[in-house]
């Protein structure tokens, strides 16, 4: 079984894959990255080199979202075919911390690309390997506001893309989730990393009847 963690910034989506992957005994594996050349785009996307003109779309410092799409999917093509296809076709389960979801909420909603072109990309990208079940975890956005400050990375985040970025991507989530209820499950990211744990265990349980 193929399943997906997504969520929004300080969603503690990283802390519950890998609890998830260590109740199941899973695969535990990550967007962007997953495989050697998935980390290298990882790296690439968050430290991209400096724009040399500052108007381009991104702006100084910033990828244009087309750019931006394609190192992400460039990524997936990698890492379905290197990693999570091989492991799920040995009978593992994989967990993967952000897949598809995350393309269509961060460069659709958030910067704006055309989602349904999006979409048929992703799926191009993945060459149908779709998860059988997403997780969700939704945080009231002053929850995730205060997570971030603790990890001192608020002010530059929020400077860089604007809070109505971020907004965005979590009208984007929702509204993939509301589209397709069967595939996804939103659970409350609110509370201890231990609660959250056990809503996540039971929405996979419930689902795929573990
Ligand atoms: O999952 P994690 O939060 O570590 O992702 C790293 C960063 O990559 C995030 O802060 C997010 O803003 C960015 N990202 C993105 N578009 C995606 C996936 C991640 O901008 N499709």
């Amino acid at each position: 079984r193929f399943i997906v963690l997504e969520g929004g910034e300080a969603s503690g989506k990283s802390t519950q894959a890998a609890r998830l992957a260590e109740r199941l005994g899973a695969l535990l594996t990550r967007e962007p990255g997953g495989t050697p050349l998935g980390e290298r785009i990882r790296s690439l996307l968050l430290d991209p080199a400096p724009s040399p003109d500052p108007s381009a779309p991104g702006g100084a410092g910033g990828l244009a979202p087309r750019t931006e799409a394609l190192l992400l999917l460039a990524a997936r093509a990698e890492h379905v075919a290197a990693v999570i296809r091989p492991a799920l076709e040995a009978g593992a389960d994989v967990v993967c911390d952000r897949f598809a979801g995350s393309t269509l909420a961060y460069q659709g909603w958030g910067r704006g690309l055309p989602v349904a072109e999006l979409r048929s990309l992703s799926e191009w990208a993945a060459a149908g390997c779709e998860p059988d079940l997403v997780v969700l975890l939704q945080v009231p956005p002053e929850v995730g506001a205060a997570r971030l400050a603790a990890r001192g990375r608020a002010a530059d985040r929020m400077e860089g893309a604007g809070a109505s970025f971020f907004e965005r991507v979590e009208e984007g989530f929702a509204a993939l989730a509301a589209a397709d209820p069967d595939r996804w499950a939103v659970v409350d990211g609110d509370g201890t990393v231990d609660a959250v744990a056990d809503r996540v265990a039971a929405a996979v349980a419930e689902r795929l009847a573990a």
